[in-house]
């Protein structure tokens, strides 16, 4: 390469990382206001282009419609909810004030003499008129699902960016375009032309940026839109409304994304799906600036278009492989820096309250058996009713049925949300295709390999991506799943684009099994099998593990969960199922293209399980028929009902989800559990008579359990704890007073292995520096001021949480149900503890309609399951009525005996007086006084700094 070609690779990458940048902006401030990942940005880029030339060519009439068109829809739903409100006049104004720019933008677009206007003026025009569906696709499409989770948001986004694209190509058609410059300009910097456009496109990135910046820090508005991004509950309370400021920054990304497709469009040329790619490539940007900061975002933008214009010269056929592939170390980079245990916000699970009697326990089982047998005599009867048309379409949805379940457990279950399970799809396909085809070894000796690949591969990419939180865990499967697309497209083993031929079918003992009816048995029975070990998974040991990572990982590691090695499994699991999905596949299809293994596939699946119901396994059926099926119906209907050809279904398709989302953000399938009264998965009322857990060894009475040295902690130039120190022996309670913000719940912290300290040491049982999980599998138990449960859950299951680091069972033993031994032991456990807390007659009720006070009961007895010989207690007795709180003092008091080291934070010094054996007093984070609790109460410091102050 010579240095002028360096150069030119350089502005050509430049040229394009400046649009990059553009976009990467954009996707920054919508995500920073409303969580929303903007996906669709990259129809916006279509849109303005398209629409540029439209205006160009006197015809504006397509984008104006569909401005309209959403513009009276706004009016419509303000106006509803007015009615529904029952002030329907200031919601129909409110309606207008939204509605009435865009109508006159669209009418002035039809109605003007477009075709004779300048360049500029249209350019203006058809920003302004893009910009548009911006606020209006806000109120439509988000502002109804402002309480979702990123990963709805994050659905959404995706189905809206279906329905664009399809639009666009409804709109607009197929064809390309590419304009000519705005600014007619080449300016050679070292002997490079710079033309005028990369020119124009660096001054209004740089531009944008100070603007937006400067407006975040100095305007109403701009202060209005990060209130609402930090705290929308708060921002809402100081009168500052989330939708305006939704609505705002819709409108900005609106025209950052038109203007950018202005402007690429005289370098590139555009057609109706050419946004997506360019969407993705700022979104890459926006990443390695860390989704927060417009000037990093812009920076990085333009790595990736220097990355890609180098990567284009040297390897032209996996430029998409390189950029893409960027992603996951660059994300995994990020979250190693960030270090700690990070708690991702996830929604809380929907409570269903269920009626606990004996016979409605009876009665729900039996509903839930009925259901089975008739899933299962309907799948049965399937074959002796229908054609082979529609067997084949069964088993269709059985292949998807089976990719799904892994993702209710990935997904819905352990929260972790994968795009690439088409790509494991595609691995398992390819590989048996591969070694079938070229080596001609039987199917069934290629599917172990095909397992063994998936497995590997998962274990490689869970490894990478599990310590990823939040939003990137999805990107980075997004990136995983088109590098591998891409792959499958370029490689030569997998015969690139034209792909893979006479890949054998299926025998069985000689018999061959080919066409739908052969195999519709094959793929359900797979299913079925699927189910019931995930089934069984769900009530199990490590399935009661996985689904605790939803609520976050503190609480599951502070039982002894392995909450990395959980991820990974899950992880492992779905790209089992998928690898084996694409198997079956493969040899049902006897033929391979890229095509089924593409991203749009990929969100598809994830779609199946959003759309039955992220948590539950008859929802993942559910939703792979409702998508396969439904697409199949569409692509059949639309056509005839529309007279045209056309990507209507995914229309059609994207808005449905759209919808339903809205109306059911859970997915189908819990709203039918809860009108069948069903019961989620998990432990029924144990068994009388089960031999007990064993227990461990117990420090003696009197021996120093906990030795805390010195503890100073600083949270930037706040000292939250200076200097403590303090012991705890076994068969003793010692009490933690202070007023609030003394910094009791920080120690806490410090000791259970949550937070470092900023110096001084923790001895735990003679050993320093554990961790949370080690600190649990050694003896430590403790609750939370807030508590954190399975709301979900029943109250036996949290409790038998407790007890997971007592069991041994992993996940192959739980799936075929060779672990019922130890689970019946374990769940005894459970009942035990609460009983002894007094919960036991609540056992089967799910734990999120208990009342706060029998929550903080449940937490004590979930940490007592551990068989701890210390627990450390962060104000057990907040919420407790009288009685309760006897009880639990009771209870303590028995637990000192037997030996228990007890560290307690408490506010009510009643409750404190009759039990704690010392007290000590902590006040700004120092230690003020120490003593047995009679001494504390006289002591002048004392009352002078807190019972003065709290009484
Ligand atoms: P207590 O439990 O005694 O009411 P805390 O330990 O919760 O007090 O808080 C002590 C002080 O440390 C408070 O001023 C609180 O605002 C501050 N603090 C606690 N956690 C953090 C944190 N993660 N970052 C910054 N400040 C914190
Ligand atoms: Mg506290």
């Amino acid at each position: 390469m010579t240095p002028f070609v360096a150069l030119y690779l350089a502005q050509d990458g430049i040229a394009n990382g400046a649009i990059y940048a553009l976009l990467a902006i954009a996707i920054v401030l919508v995500f920073s206001v409303t969580r929303v990942i903007f996906i669709p940005l990259g129809e916006f880029v279509a849109f303005g282009a398209l629409t540029y030339l439209g205006l160009q060519e006197g015809n504006g009439g397509a984008t104006a419609g569909l401005v309209g068109l959403l513009a009276m829809a706004c009016l419509a739903v303000e106006a509803v909810a007015g009615l529904r409100r029952g002030r329907p006049v200031p919601a129909l104004r409110a309606g207008l004030r939204q509605a009435a720019l865009p109508l006159g933008l669209a009418l002035g677009s039809v109605v003007l003499p477009t075709a004779g206007f300048p360049l500029a003026v249209n350019a203006v025009l058809a920003v302004a008129l893009v910009a548009a569906l911006g606020p209006l696709l806000y109120r439509l499409v988000y502002q109804p699902l402002a309480e979702a989770s990123v990963l709805t948001l994050l659905i959404v986004s995706v189905a809206l960016h279906l329905v664009l694209v399809g639009g666009a190509l409804a709109l607009f058609g197929p064809g390309g375009v590419r304009l000519a410059p705005l600014l007619d300009l080449r300016v050679p910097i070292l002997d490079v032309p710079v033309t005028g456009q990369t020119v124009m496109t660096l001054a209004t990135t740089v531009l944008l940026i100070g603007a937006l910046s400067w407006a975040s820090r100095n305007t109403l508005y701009g202060k209005a839109m990060r209130a609402a991004a930090i705290n929308p509950v708060g921002a809402r309370l100081m009168g500052i409304s989330a939708p305006l400021a939704g609505r705002l920054c819709f409108l900005i990304a609106g025209i950052i994304g038109a203007l950018s497709g202005v402007i690429a469009a005289s370098s590139t040329t555009i057609l109706y799906d050419t946004g997506f790619l360019l969407g993705l490539k700022g979104f890459v940007g926006a990443i390695l600036g860390g989704l927060a900061s417009f000037p990093l975002a812009a920076l990085g933008a333009v790595l990736v278009g220097l990355l890609e214009s180098y990567a284009s010269f040297f390897a032209s056929a996996y430029k998409e492989v390189i950029v893409f592939g960027l992603v996951v170390p660059i994300l995994l980079a990020r979250t190693l820096r960030q270090g700690r245990l990070n708690e991702d916000d996830h929604e809380a699970a929907p409570v269903v309250v269920l009626d606990d009697s004996p016979e409605a326990l009876r009665r729900q089982a039996w509903t839930q058996r009925a259901l089975t047998a008739a899933f299962v005599a309907g799948l049965a009867a399937a074959p002796f009713v229908l054609s082979d048309y529609s067997l084949a379409i069964l088993d269709y949805v059985g292949l998807a049925a089976i990719v799904a379940l892994g993702l209710v457990l990935l997904t819905g279950i352990a929260g972790l949300t994968s795009f690439a399970q088409a790509a494991y799809v595609g691995l398992g396909a390819y590989i048996t295709g591969y070694l079938s085809s070229a080596y001609g070894l039987s199917p069934w000796l290629t599917l172990p390999a095909v397992l063994v690949a998936s497995g590997v591969l998962a274990l490689a990419a869970g490894l990478l991506t599990v310590r990823l939180s939040g939003h990137y865990l999805p990107l980075a499967t997004l990136a995983l799943g088109l590098v591998a697309y891409s792959l499958f497209g370029t490689l030569e083993v997998t015969g690139g684009q034209s792909g893979m031929a006479n890949v054998p079918g299926l025998t069985f003992f000689g018999h061959p099994l080919q066409g739908p009816r052969p195999f519709y048995a094959v793929i359900w029975v797979a299913v079925l099998g699927g189910m019931l070990a995930l089934r069984n998974l769900l009530d199990s040991r490590p399935g009661r593990a996985i689904r605790a990572l939803r609520s976050g990982l503190v609480m599951a590691e502070s039982v002894g969960v392995d909450t990395r090695l959980m991820k990974i499994a899950s992880f492992v699991v779905a790209c089992l199922l998928a690898g084996f999905s694409g198997w079956l596949y493969a040899h049902f299809q006897r033929f391979l293209n890229p095509s089924p293994f593409s991203i749009t596939q990929g969100i598809n699946y994830l779609f199946m399980a959003v759309i039955g119901g992220a948590g539950s396994l008859f929802g993942a059926v559910t939703g792979a028929a409702i998508v396969v099926m439904g697409n199949q119906w569409l692509q059949s209907v639309l056509p005839r009902l529309l007279g045209a050809q056309g990507d209507f279904e995914v229309i059609v398709f994207g808005l449905a989800a759209i919808l339903m989302l809205q109306w059911l953000p859970n997915g189908i399938w819990p709203a039918v559990a809860a009108l069948l009264r069903l019961r989620p998965p998990g432990a029924g009322p144990p068994a009388l008579g089960t031999p007990a857990l064993t227990a461990r060894d117990k420090p003696g009475l009197g021996e120093t359990v906990l030795a805390v040295r010195g503890i100073h902690k600083a949270f930037g130039a706040l000292m939250a704890n200076r200097d403590i120190s303090l012991d705890v022996r076994a068969g003793e309670i010692l009490a933690l007073i202070g007023p609030n913000g003394a910094g009791k719940s920080t120690l806490f912290d410090i000791v259970s292995g949550i937070t470092p300290p900023t110096s001084g040491t923790v001895a735990f049982r003679g050993r320093t520096g554990l961790s949370l999980r080690a600190l649990s599998l050694g003896g430590m138990g403790r609750t939370f001021q807030h508590v954190r449960i399975l709301p979900g859950m029943s109250v036996l299951d949290n409790v038998a949480l407790g007890a997971h680091a007592r069991g041994r069972s992993g996940l192959v033993r739980a799936a075929l149900r060779l672990d019922r031994g130890e689970e019946a032991r374990i769940i005894a456990e459970a009942q035990r503890q609460l009983d002894r807390v007094g919960l036991g007659h609540l056992a089967m009720r799910s734990a999120g309609s208990l009342s706060l006070g029998q929550q903080r009961l449940l937490e004590i007895a979930r940490a007592l399951a551990s068989d701890p010989c210390l627990l450390l207690l962060d104000e057990p007795a907040a919420g407790l009525r009288h009685l309760e709180k006897q009880a639990l003092a009771d209870l303590l008091v028995q637990l000192r005996s037997e030996g228990m080291g007890i560290l307690l934070v408490e506010h009510d010094m009643d409750f404190l007086m009759g039990i704690a054996d010392r007290v000590l007093v902590i006040q700004f984070g120092v230690k003020l006084a120490e003593g047995d609790p009679s001494s504390i109460q006289r002591n002048p410091a004392v009352i002078e700094a807190y019972l003065g102050a709290a009484a």
